[in-house]
């Protein structure tokens, strides 16, 4: 109630541990790549000012945050876009003897999903005081934007041919 500080997702999101092979397993799908790591880029700027003044040009670490210093050849690597709100770029490096990614993300991001902080908060609050989940959508997300998906819309997927079942059918035929 009011705690907009201790709102839990972005704060653990935002818990970056290299170390801790518990964490690790949350950003690292086994076998894949590169493994890919959001560091915070602290920064006074809001999500506009951000984009207007070109912010992940500003964006720089100095070390990398895995290795000893100098160990290793950390090195920018360009950037990567973010699409919501609103097009904008997070400033990337290359750790390559840890094979590690790096952005770095700004204050105002949330870590490992789409939107701003402001956004999350946002939805939280709704959440908190509507009285349905179905009104909390229509108030974050109406109906009549380009992108919504509506209850109208939903049955087409979640109605009588569920592919779960169908699957499970003749894979059931298959074996006898
Ligand atoms: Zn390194």
């Amino acid at each position: 109630m009011g705690e907009r500080k201790t709102f839990p997702v972005p704060a653990v999101a935002r818990t970056i541990s290299g170390r801790r092979k518990e964490a690790a397993r949350d950003w690292m799908a086994p076998d894949a790549g590169p493994r890919e790591v959001q560091l915070r880029f602290v920064t006074e700027l809001s999500f506009d000012e951000y984009r207007k003044q070109r912010g992940w040009e500003a964006a720089t670490s100095s070390r990398c945050p895995l290795c000893e210093a100098g160990s290793c050849h950390f090195h920018r690597l360009g950037t990567y876009m973010r699409k919501v709100p609103a097009v904008a770029w997070v400033a990337r490096y290359y750790c390559p003897e840890s094979h590690t990614t790096f952005g770095l993300l700004p204050d105002f991001y949330a870590s490992r999903m789409p939107g701003t902080l402001d956004m999350i908060e946002e939805a939280a609050t709704k959440a908190e005081s509507a009285p349905s989940v179905e009104m909390v959508a229509d108030a974050l997300r109406p109906a009549d934007a380009p992108d919504a998906v509506t209850l109208g819309a939903a049955p087409r997927s979640s109605g009588s041919g569920c592919g779960c079942s169908s699957r499970a059918r003749s894979s059931r035929r298959s074996r006898g």
